[in-house]
This record gives C-alpha cells, sequence and structure tokens, in this order.
C-alpha cells in the first residue's frame, strides 16, 4: 500500500540562518562511514573524532546535543561546521522514518521545522534515499 507520502506532493527547502536542528536536545547518530567522512572532513583521525566528539550509547558511537543548554558541537556562526562530512542523520533530516510515519508527524514536525511546507517539492525517490539513508 503506498505511504500517504506517495499520495500528495511534500514540498522542503531548509531556510537560511535557521539551524534550528543543531540546537534541539538530543543525539545525533555516527556509524563507521559517518565517523570516516566527518574526520576526513576536519582532517584528523577517526579515533580523535571519537575522542573528542562522541560517546558510546547503546553500543552506537553518538554525538550528544543540549545536555548543558549548548548547540551541536560542530555548529558555527554560519552553520554546520562539517556540512561536506555531516552525518547521515543530519543529511537526511526531516525525511526521518519517525517524522514521515503519518501526515500528522509530518505537520507536527512542520511546526518545528520552518523549511517544512515551503520550496519545491521533493520527488518521491529522493524521499525513499532519505529514509533508506537514516534507518533509525
Ligand atoms: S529546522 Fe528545518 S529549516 Fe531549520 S535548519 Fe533545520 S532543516 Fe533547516
Ligand atoms: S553535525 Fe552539523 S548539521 Fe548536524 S546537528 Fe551538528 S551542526 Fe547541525
Amino acid at each position: 500500500m503506498p505511504k500517504w507520502w506517495e499520495k500528495e506532493p511534500l514540498r522542503f527547502e531548509c531556510q537560511p540562518d535557521c539551524f534550528k536542528c543543531c540546537l534541539k536536545p538530543g543525539i545525533i547518530y555516527f556509524d563507521s562511514e559517518d565517523i570516516r567522512n566527518a574526520a576526513d572532513y576536519l582532517g584528523i583521525s577517526p579515533s580523535e573524532l571519537k575522542k573528542t566528539f562522541l560517546t558510546r550509547d547503546d553500543g552506537e558511537w553518538v554525538l550528544e546535543v543540549g545536555g548543558d543548554g549548548a548547540p551541536c558541537s560542530f555548529l558555527t556562526d554560519t552553520g554546520c561546521g562539517i556540512h561536506d562530512g555531516k552525518p547521515k542523520q543530519c543529511q537526511s533530516y526531516p525525511f526521518w522514518r519517525e517524522n514521515m510515519d503519518s501526515k500528522s508527524m509530518w505537520k507536527l514536525v512542520g511546526g518545528f521545522c520552518p523549511g517544512i511546507d515551503t520550496g519545491p517539492m521533493i520527488e518521491i525517490g529522493t524521499i525513499k534515499s532519505f529514509l533508506q539513508k537514516f534507518r533509525h
């Protein structure tokens, strides 16, 4: 059966100078590919990246955001400081499984993310590839 988002167009465009999702408390998963990409981008080793920025959570490497009210450690005044090396979780926001479960959930996330329901229509194939990319 088609998903609700396959039956109606979805629009999304990340808003300049917003960064709200980089301030929100939570955890960001880094799998081995994410660790390698971010480390390469910063010019450090994967073990240095883990030691400096990440912690273990239930057997996975994660970056904790906002526990002490601080934004993501990689956020700079001009945006993500590891933009081309950012993890799949960030690349695929807001197209996460939990956000796409139902139209009401998508609308709820739209109350937080001002990029939802603006900008160009996102192709179904693109949405599917985001859902494949970040599987939590
Ligand atoms: S909350 Fe939405 S619009 Fe704002 S930075 Fe994140 S994805 Fe972009
Ligand atoms: S890694 Fe970059 S995109 Fe992801 S939360 Fe941190 S600053 Fe934002």
